[in-house]
């Protein structure tokens, strides 16, 4: 099933998401809805907050050709279909960084360049609630970083250049109007 998402303006993208406890059918279900709405929406990542729940939890799904280096190698050989991230841990970010594009399901018509770690280990539950880990790079890292920050109630127009954010600051205020009127 389909999910309605929440919008730029809506207080539950700000909040602090609680850990997932229950390792149930319920969270199974969740994390299939999760993936629908994520593929419905043509994005590559959907956390919890974005659906309005204040849980630990995101999905993502990386496209192959997205993830291919100059040589057509991928760049994350192990991420194949969707992943459900569960209680995720970050560490180990590169300090090398990259700039990039980055838009948001929640913020509609708005993108904006990044500068974020190369690569990350990602350190989370699965489903079932077994521990899992792996090394993520370029897109995968940013995305994994990006869906993180929705659970700490950080978007990505927050770590725009300041520039950036007086251009988009009408756009923004416009959203958030129509997000508290519906
Ligand atoms: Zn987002």
């Amino acid at each position: 099933m389909k999910l309605p998402l929440v919008y730029y303006g809506d207080p539950g993208l700000r909040g602090q998401a609680e850990p997932v406890t229950d390792f149930d059918d319920k969270l199974l279900a969740l994390s299939r809805d999760m993936v629908e709405t994520m593929h419905a929406e043509s994005g590559i990542g959907l956390a919890g907050p974005q659906i309005g729940v204040s849980r630990r939890i995101f999905v993502m799904e990386i496209p192959a050709e997205l993830d291919e280096d100059e040589q057509g190698n991928r760049m994350n050989p192990d991420l194949e279909g969707p992943l459900v991230v569960i209680n995720p841990e970050l560490s180990s970010l590169t300090p090398e960084k990259e700039e990039m594009e980055e838009g948001c399901l929640s913020i509609p018509d708005v993108r904006g360049k990044v500068r974020r770690p190369v690569s990350v280990t990602l350190r989370f539950q699965d489903v079932e609630g077994k521990w899992r880990e792996m090394r993520l790079h370029h897109l995968a890292a940013r995305c994994a970083l990006h869906e993180t920050d929705h659970l700490n109630g950080v978007l990505f127009v927050d770590l725009l250049s300041q520039v950036k954010r007086v251009a988009i600051k009408g756009k923004l205020r416009k959203l958030k109007d129509q997000t508290l009127q519906s």
